[in-house]
């Protein structure tokens, strides 16, 4: 399962700077698969092919988010999410649209940092 920001986002950006996977942007800025990955290219589930670099637009234009794709729920670095430990209201949560068991959150680790 992916971690997801709530609307109850103060937007400190407490978590942003915790993630090991670089999930975590500021509402408005765009992301990129290779941030803080080493992934140069991703096939999307439709056999796209997109640059890892390609600026990607933002999911919330309001509060911090979280990119589904490149959580691992700290899985393969941390004990527990870390975004949800340091913030301040708890709207770091499970997304419950976005369930992946432990083995696939591991899969999902390597493949976002396998050089
Ligand atoms: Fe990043 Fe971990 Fe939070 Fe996922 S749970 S967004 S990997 S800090």
């Amino acid at each position: 399962m992916a971690i997801y920001i709530t609307d109850e986002c103060i937007n400190c950006g407490a978590c942003e700077p915790e993630c090991p996977n670089t999930a975590i942007y500021e509402g408005g800025a765009t992301w990129a698969w290779s941030d803080g990955t080493e992934l140069t290219s991703v096939e999307l589930e439709d056999g796209t092919e997109v640059p890892g670099d390609e600026p990607q637009e933002p999911f919330s234009e309001e509060f911090f988010y979280i990119v589904s794709g490149k959580c691992t729920e700290c899985v393969g670095f941390h004990e527990e999410p870390q975004c949800a430990a340091v913030c301040p209201v708890d709207c770091c949560v499970p997304d419950p649209d976005y369930v992946e068991e432990q083995d696939e959150l591991a899969q999902k680790q390597e493949w976002l940092h396998a050089s």
